[in-house]
């Protein structure tokens, strides 16, 4: 089946058009309902055309069914170019102006209420979390209103049937009545499966936070930065990029836990995290990998920049004035940084060499910083 290959993703490929990753999943679900919906219609116009150009010697069908699968392509073609909305408004039309060929075709013998109960399901569902509540109640009640009002006062023969007097009368408010349950089951459904899934959107979320933060300091946690470090340092590796890791180390830590209490140690913990993300770029990662132990990973600037960097969050961690229970504690960290080199084999040597640097940095008196030179 390999041969099928090169097809499937061609196909999966069409199926996709206009997805990127940050699409949300019930956006994603709509596109693709549309793409596939236009995609199987192309194939099948296709087939009737061949067949219709092999069997019959008028090719009038032909020529209109290519039209008409040209024009179905247009719902894809939006949503390749991102204009999700006009996507489903367009196709939603084009769906509505088939029934009606239809119910013009088939005349009073065509149930054109029946079909709608689909077709207005998914219109709800199609923009559900585009229009507001009011408007989609507006929909909701307002096209068996119309319904009503077509039969009253048009009487128009292929948009309602009733075959007259009483029982026409019983057929169609029979009729009507399935549609309106079907179409507040199908509502609810979907609101229900809706809430659930925003449930468990929440939930995962939740799960994704605890699984990659520290509780104390909302810091990334080891587990987290040690997978995107290797990560960044493939993508280095690749394309030769800047990347540089520095750790840090509360000086004596001990010592103010000893003198003050846990408590205490924990407030300067935070306190010190707070004052990294606040000295710190968007774009540097920030995490606890240890007790009193931090890291960070750079990904842009040069040596200079960074240490730049770091010496302003060095002295704004020395100069803080952390007040705890009429005290006040002077705190430092000691810093080691290492650089990326297209020689090292893996984010783990990065480590060792600021790790290193670290230890460096504390044997020669704290509170400063360390290069890592080899
Ligand atoms: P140095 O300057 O050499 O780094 O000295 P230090 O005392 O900071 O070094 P050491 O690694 O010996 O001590 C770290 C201490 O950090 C030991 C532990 O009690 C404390 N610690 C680790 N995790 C936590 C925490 O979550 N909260 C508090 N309050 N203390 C912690
Ligand atoms: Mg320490
Ligand atoms: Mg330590």
């Amino acid at each position: 089946m390999h041969y099928l290959n090169p097809v499937v993703t061609r196909l999966r490929k069409v199926i996709e058009a206009g997805l990127t990753p940050q699409t949300d999943l019930w956006l994603a679900g709509k596109i693709r309902l549309v793409n596939m919906m236009c995609l199987v219609n192309f194939i099948l116009v296709l087939a009737m055309m061949g067949v219709d150009l092999i069997v019959s010697s008028n090719h009038d069908l032909s020529l209109i069914a290519g039209c008409v699968g040209l024009i179905m392509l247009l719902p894809y073609y939006l949503n390749a170019r991102r204009r999700y909305i006009s996507a489903r408004v367009v196709f939603l039309s084009l769906a509505y102006l088939s029934i009606c060929a239809l119910a013009v075709i088939f005349g009073k013998d065509f149930l054109f209420q029946y079909y709608l109960v689909p077709g207005v399901g998914m219109s709800l569902i199609f923009f559900r979390n585009e229009i507001g509540n009011y408007k989609w109640i507006f929909t909701f009640v307002g096209i068996p209103l119309w319904m009503l009002l077509e039969v009253w006062f048009t009487q128009y023969p292929p948009l309602v049937v009733i075959e007259g007097g009483f029982v026409g009368f019983i057929s169609y408010f029979s009729g009507l009545l399935i549609f309106i349950t079907a179409i507040v089951m199908f509502a609810t459904f979907t609101r229900e499966s809706d809430r659930h899934l925003e449930g468990i959107h929440e939930v995962n979320s939740q799960l994704r936070d605890m699984a990659s933060k520290d509780p104390l300091t909302g810091l990334y946690n080891r587990r987290f930065i040690a997978d995107k470090l290797s990560r960044l340092f493939n993508l280095a590796k690749q394309d030769n990029r800047f990347m540089a890791l520095a750790m840090f180390d509360m000086d004596h830590f001990k010592r103010i836990n000893d003198t003050y209490g846990h408590d205490a140690g924990d407030k300067v913990l935070q306190t010190v995290s707070k004052l990294a993300r606040d000295n710190l770029r968007e774009t540097d990662l920030l995490a606890r990998i240890g007790g009193e132990e931090f890291c960070i990973v750079f990904t842009s600037g040069d040596r200079n920049k960074i240490q730049q960097v770091i010496e302003r969050l060095r002295s704004a961690i020395m100069n803080y004035p952390l007040q705890y229970e009429q005290t006040t504690i002077h705190i430092s960290a000691s810093f080691g940084v290492a650089y990326f080199a297209q020689e090292l084999t893996g984010y783990e040597a990065l480590f060792k060499h600021a790790d290193q640097a670290l230890y460096q940095a504390k044997e020669s008196g704290r509170n400063r910083l360390c290069e890592y030179t080899g």
